[in-house]
């Protein structure tokens, strides 16, 4: 199956006409055979000047209400503008104290309204290091779908994001990120009795070790930092044609 590949541009460009600029060079450079499903996540602000244009537009965050919300953003105004996926839980939005109840409903919201959910789960070094990789992403993908049923499940597109691989340059071993997908795949035949749920790998991630993770059974990638770069970028997806 076709890789799906999500460039998470974060807090960049800082202005519209570097924005444009990045933005045009991907579209102009992707491989005419590509053969994965490419999303680009920009900030919200540049939303509305990127849709339509070719490239499928996803957000990196959402809010789970319309109303009295000030400062965020709702799923139905994403919806709105034609996005159709939504980075939701990363490691960064978790540091800065989100809580895997906000994640919760923040999936949920993405559900009723038929946007497909990234879901990011990861582990720290420190709880990598005292052996506690499985306990930790049981526990975030308990929290994070709970109440969420087996119609839906198939929905959501889970991350492994490694905390300590993201925007390091430490890519975590492809072995590591195979074993912790089957882990992931067992949760869910457990409790949804599903294979069906797409597991995508994020954290550091180049064009020399892209296609190791999609040998170690990866079904697609977050890439951050190189998506801003386009010509590493490009190269990337020039493994996938
Ligand atoms: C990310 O932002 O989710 C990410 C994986 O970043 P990077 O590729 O820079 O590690």
């Amino acid at each position: 199956m076709n890789p799906l590949i999500i460039g998470n541009w974060k807090c960049n460009p800082c202005d519209s006409k570097k924005t444009e600029k990045l933005f045009s060079e991907i579209k102009k450079g992707l491989p005419k055979k590509l053969k994965a499903k490419l999303v680009i996540c920009p900030p919200f602000i540049y939303l509305k000047d990127l849709t339509g244009r070719g490239l499928e537009i996803g957000a990196q965050d959402c809010f789970f209400q319309d109303g009295p919300f000030t400062g965020q953003i709702s799923v139905s105004m994403l919806k709105s503008l034609g996005c159709k996926y939504v980075i939701v839980g990363h490691s960064e939005k978790r540091a800065a104290g989100e809580k895997d109840k906000i994640i919760n409903l923040k999936l949920k919201s993405c559900l009723e309204k038929r946007l497909v959910p990234i879901l990011c789960i990861g582990e720290t070094l420190k709880q990598r290091k005292s052996n506690q990789t499985s306990k930790i992403l049981r526990r975030q993908l308990e929290k994070d779908l709970k109440g969420i049923v087996k119609k839906d499940i198939e929905s959501i597109v889970i991350a492994y994001e490694p905390v300590w691989a993201i925007g390091t340059g430490k890519a975590c071993d492809p072995e590591i990120a195979k074993v912790v997908k089957m882990m992931i795949k067992k949760y869910l035949r457990e409790l949804y009795k599903t294979d069906k749920v797409k597991i995508i790998y994020g954290g550091s991630v180049d064009a020399k070790n892209a296609l190791e993770y999609a040998e170690a059974g990866m079904e697609g990638y977050i890439i951050g930092g190189m998506s801003l770069k386009p010509k590493e970028f490009i190269a990337i997806l020039n493994n996938f044609c």
